[in-house]
């Protein structure tokens, strides 16, 4: 039976409070909960590639869809929110 770190004996949970409600599988793999393998691979996209949260959020292919229906979502937003402002000041010009 592997020993157990606690949250306070990890890398993230010295330096930052903030990523403690998620665990990347590096940080099981560096724990020891899962093989060492994934400290350098993602388990879900296969890759060389750490698991690391900007692996989750910008790279990983296993994300990829949901990724850019929630990214699509804010560009809306944000193409709205352009067209609105662009008009406020065609109207102001006027
Ligand atoms: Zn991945």
């Amino acid at each position: 039976m592997p020993n157990v770190p606690s949250i306070a004996d990890t890398e993230a949970g010295t330096s930052c409070n903030c990523m403690e409600t998620y665990w990347t599988a590096r940080r099981y793999a560096k724990s020891g909960f899962i093989e060492n393998r994934f400290i350098e691979e993602c388990p879900f996209c296969r890759n060389i590639a750490p698991e690391t949260i900007e692996h989750i959020l910008l790279e990983c292919s296993r994300w990829q869809a949901l990724r850019a229906d929630i990214l699509a979502q804010y560009i809306n937003i944000y193409r709205a929110q352009v067209a609105k402002n662009h008009h406020y000041c065609q109207l102001q010009s006027q």
